[in-house]
């Protein structure tokens, strides 16, 4: 493809995954013996079913990842993603409470990439609010990431690095 991003960036909750990490799950989470991830109180947690291939694929064409989450439940975000074994995939990681716009701007600092060299998908209006104005290109996630909405994404990022 002739223009990928350097870097795509995953908000965590009702992103890659279907709860809020603080609010409907009870942390810490273990790996049970059939291989399901239980929450403290035995209860099944997953990821939105197409998101380690959307992961894999990303990583197949050569595109860094990065999570940005608004989480207080830091501990809990960051075992998750070593127990779904994304942990892999992501190359930085900035999990804290506060506008995102502070995730990106470390983001930039860590990786040298350009906002506008960033595609970021969240299923949160008020995110996609504070970030755009940076230049990212954002991606409203609707039912959960996917496939499709990868597709969505770097098709938005291509046109948006057309026009420029
Ligand atoms: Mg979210």
């Amino acid at each position: 493809m002739a223009h990928l991003p350097k870097l795509a960036v995953f908000d965590l909750d009702y992103t890659l995954w279907p709860f809020w990490v603080d609010t409907h799950v009870d942390p810490p989470f273990h790996k049970s013996s059939d291989g399901t991830v239980r929450d403290k109180s035995g209860r099944d947690v997953r990821l939105y079913p197409e998101v380690p291939q959307v992961l894999e694929r990303l990583q197949g064409l050569g595109v860094p990842i990065a999570a940005a989450s608004r989480t207080g439940e830091i501990e809990g975000a960051n075992q998750l993603l070593e127990l779904f074994d994304l942990s892999r995939y992501f190359s930085h990681r900035e999990i804290y409470p506060g506008s995102k716009v502070t995730h990106f701007e470390r983001l930039h600092q860590k990786t040298g990439v350009r906002f506008w060299h960033m595609l970021f998908f969240d299923d949160e209006k008020r995110n996609i609010v504070d970030v755009g104005p940076l230049g990212v290109t954002c991606i409203h996630v609707q039912n959960g990431m996917n496939l499709a909405t990868l597709t969505q994404g770097l098709e938005a990022f291509a046109k948006a690095q057309a026009g420029l």
